[in-house]
């Protein structure tokens, strides 16, 4: 029996890239999709794709995607056959699951009884244990009084990690280095465990030396078969959080893999696993992968925002997969029938500045395109004129290459990467670029550390400015202004004024001296000058060097007179210099107003009015998308005005702090 005649109807109860591709393999199996959708997503692109789609909210996804109760009632009134939850939002909320059974709807997914094993990091370490797998030693018990953990961490040595046992996303955990900073590293994890998942509990664990995550795609059919689909490797992270993943992992041996693949199946069979989950190791690093040296960190008992590695080199669909799983076949191949081919990688491109400490950056997507090419898949949820919203979780694409070797892939995905464009939000194509081409990470060994490390590195720092940006940018500009001025002379139409070749009649026709020309760039005043010569325009800088060599630069238009040029992975912003509409204390950087980088939640005020601070000093804590920003005096001063209370919501630019001398 086919899928589609057990399972007519999906509905998606997710959002973004994640909707989009399990709409496709649906639809491919011949299942009528629904998609449910927030305010913010009216106009999304799963929501076009799907065959029906549904209200179901406010953009805030505690009111619309992680309803339940109004998920729920739309699925039964669309009449959907099976739930799938996508990643994040629901996908491991156990009472979630259960609701969906007692109404008669197959959750694409685990029992709720497995869910709930694996969903506190504390209990699933003490339950695999007993199933002998390897876990990290450290203390995940009841007792949460901080001189008690304090002492454990003495016990167990440092560093130490501290992590809020509910947590995930790389959300609540802490790094210890020294028992100076255990207290405050405790208060910090409780906080973002309290606030994030309403548990404040944590554990406590050693901090494995050149850590490197790897973790198995495990597989299992209500038939109690349970098989692996090899392991990837995810130990390029920032701050906890995956930036690159890659299949197989470097430096695997099959005898590592037998004994991670067993460990791996071992703790799925010990929770009665069904369909597709993950379960996280840690590897010591140091002397490259060993079969005594990992150690089990957790098990996301769903689909995992990098399968797609998985099923570039095994040829399988996991989503696929999951609806077979779901619909009560068996798999229908054993252990011995899964092989991989190639090696492949995926980075994940976000909507951040990685050179303003990855700030989250949101607002429209003027442009944006995608390269297609030979092993390359794009698994993406926007288009261009889409906005990047602070509701929900900045990453744009997933730029998936595949090859022969893992020096193939990773140059497929430079190359993807570099015929990218996205233009609006702030992006870290570049940085994701430099990743591809760093040396330690291309000839190894490298571990979970190496970003951090290599941060200045790989271009995530401030930068110049780009000259070239700005040259490209200004020629633009002037010439249009020129177009606009020649065409009102001879009061031609606007749109013959797009045409470029009138642009460049009107150059030959009057040669004229250098002009001066005021700009705002990224929100800075610049000056540029031009000159034109024989064979052609030529910008100059007075306060910058324009690189020689060439310089591929895409300009794209934003709002009326502003142009994105992206230049090598990067943006600047650049417009005509409007004295009238420009906010002169923000252009000149140097005002006493410490705004919101973004759109969040006040959590914490250190100073209150009259207060004198040293430059450096710690303001106040915004949180916002999936960190917490600390706000620092960005010199000495008194603080004049303190403007909102912690626990308040602030928009992007909000005043928090005014700082006077
Ligand atoms: P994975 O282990 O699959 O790479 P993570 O552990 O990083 O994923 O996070 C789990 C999933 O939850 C991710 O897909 C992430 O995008 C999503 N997620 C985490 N935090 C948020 C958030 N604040 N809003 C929306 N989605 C989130
Ligand atoms: P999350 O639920 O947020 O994904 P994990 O427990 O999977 O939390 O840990 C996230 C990341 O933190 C891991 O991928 C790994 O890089 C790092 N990490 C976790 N535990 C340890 C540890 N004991 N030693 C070193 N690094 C660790
Ligand atoms: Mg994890």
């Amino acid at each position: 029996m086919s899928i589609a005649a057990r399972l007519p109807s999906i509905l998606i109860a997710n959002r973004g890239e994640i909707a989009c591709r399990v709409i496709r393999t649906a639809r491919r199996l011949g299942l009528r999709t629904i998609a449910v959708y927030s305010d913010a997503d009216a106009e999304a692109l799963f929501v076009e794709m799907a065959d029906e789609a549904w209200h179901i909210g406010p953009a805030p996804a505690r009111e619309s995607y992680l309803d339940a109760e109004t998920i729920l009632a739309v699925a039964k009134q669309a009449n959907a056959a099976c739930i799938h939850p996508g990643y994040g939002f629901l996908s491991e909320n156990a009472d979630f699951a259960e609701a969906c059974a007692k109404a008669g709807i197959v959750f694409v997914g685990p029992p709720a009884s497995a869910i709930r094993a694996m969903g506190l990091k504390d209990a699933a370490k003490a339950l695999v244990e007993k199933a002998n797998v390897p876990v990290v030693p450290g203390y995940h018990g009841a007792e949460q009084g901080a001189d008690f953990l304090r002492a454990e961490a003495r016990r167990i040595g440092y560093p130490v990690l501290i992590k809020a046992v509910a947590g995930g996303g790389g959300k609540g955990m802490k790094k210890v280095d020294r028992p100076e900073d255990f207290d405050e590293a405790l208060a910090s994890a409780q906080r973002e465990g309290k606030n994030a998942f309403g548990d404040a509990r944590v554990l406590v664990e050693k901090y494995v030396l050149s850590p490197r995550h790897v973790e198995i795609q495990v597989f299992g059919d209500s038939h109690g078969n349970v098989v692996h689909l090899y392991e990837r490797d995810c130990s390029l992270q920032r701050r906890h959080q995956k930036v690159i993943e890659e299949a197989p992992a470097p430096g695997m041996t099959d005898e590592v893999r037998a004994a991670m693949g067993k460990a791996a199946t071992e703790a799925a069979k010990a929770v009665g696993y069904v369909g597709a989950g993950t379960v996280e190791f840690i590897a010591d690093g140091r002397e490259g992968l060993r079969a005594d040296r990992f150690y089990f960190m957790e098990m996301n008992t769903r689909l995992q925002v990098e399968h797609p590695v998985t099923e570039a080199i095994t040829g399988l669909d996991l989503v696929e997969l999951q609806l077979k799983v779901a619909a009560g076949e068996p798999l229908g191949f054993g252990q011995a029938d899964v092989t991989a081919t190639g090696h492949a990688v995926e980075a994940r491109l976000y909507a951040e500045d990685p050179e303003k400490g990855f700030l989250p950056s949101t607002g429209k997507l003027w442009a944006l395109r995608f390269p297609e090419g030979e092993g390359i898949r794009i698994d993406t949820g926007v288009e261009a004129g889409d906005t990047v919203t602070p509701f929900y979780d900045p990453m744009i694409a997933k730029v998936i290459a595949h090859g022969a070797t893992r020096d193939e892939a990773l140059d497929r995905l430079g190359a993807a990467l570099s015929e990218t464009i996205v233009a609006g939000p702030r992006t870290n194509l570049a940085f994701l670029k430099a990743l591809t081409e760093a040396e330690g990470f291309r000839n190894g060994p490298f571990d979970t550390g190496f970003i951090e490390r290599n941060i200045s590195g790989l271009g995530a720092e401030p930068q110049p400015l780009d000259a070239a940006a700005v040259a490209a940018a200004a020629l633009q500009l002037e010439e249009e202004r020129q177009a606009e001025g020649l065409l009102a002379a001879a009061g031609r139409s606007d749109r013959e004024a797009r045409s470029p070749w009138l642009v460049a009649d009107g150059f030959s026709l009057m040669p004229r001296p250098a002009l001066g020309l005021a700009l705002l760039v990224d929100g800075e005043r610049v000056e540029a000058q031009i000159e034109w010569h024989e064979e052609g325009a030529r910008v100059s800088l007075p306060a910058h060097e324009i690189g020689e060599g060439e310089h591929e630069i895409t300009l794209a238009q934003a709002e009326r007179g502003t142009y994105l040029a992206l230049h090598r992975g990067r943006q600047t912003a650049v417009a005509l210099f409007d004295p009238f509409s420009v906010d002169l204390d923000a252009a000149a950087g140097t005002g006493g107003v410490i705004k919101a980088p973004m759109h969040g939640k006040l959590i914490a005020l250190f100073v209150s009015a009259g207060e004198a601070v040293v430059k450096g000093q710690r303001l106040a804590i915004v949180e916002a998308m999936k960190m917490e920003h600390v706000l620092v005096a960005p010199r000495d001063g008194t603080v004049t005005e303190v403007a909102g209370e912690a626990g308040a919501q602030v928009a992007e630019g909000a005043k928090v702090v005014v700082l006077g001398e």
